[in-house]
């Protein structure tokens, strides 16, 4: 496996995705350790509103559809 798992591009080392997508995924855990103290949500809550949230970047709301598809 060779590609990341969302898009076609190359995966970066110690990641299974490209550059793009483990941006991120750095962010989407960097938003929830703020969020996890000021709303008490879990992972899975905080991810599913990510994906509800129109102001979400496309790169960020396709890594937590992988992450909650792959739950
Ligand atoms: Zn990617």
């Amino acid at each position: 496996m060779t590609s990341c798992k969302i898009c076609q591009r190359k995966h970066i080392d110690g990641s299974t995705y490209c550059d793009h997508h483990h941006t991120a995924y750095t962010n989407l855990e960097e938003g929830y350790k703020q969020w996890r103290y000021a709303l008490g949500v879990s992972w899975v809550e905080y991810l599913e509103k990510i994906t509800k949230t129109s102001g979400t970047g496309r790169w960020v709301k396709e890594v937590a559809d992988d992450i909650l598809s792959g739950l």
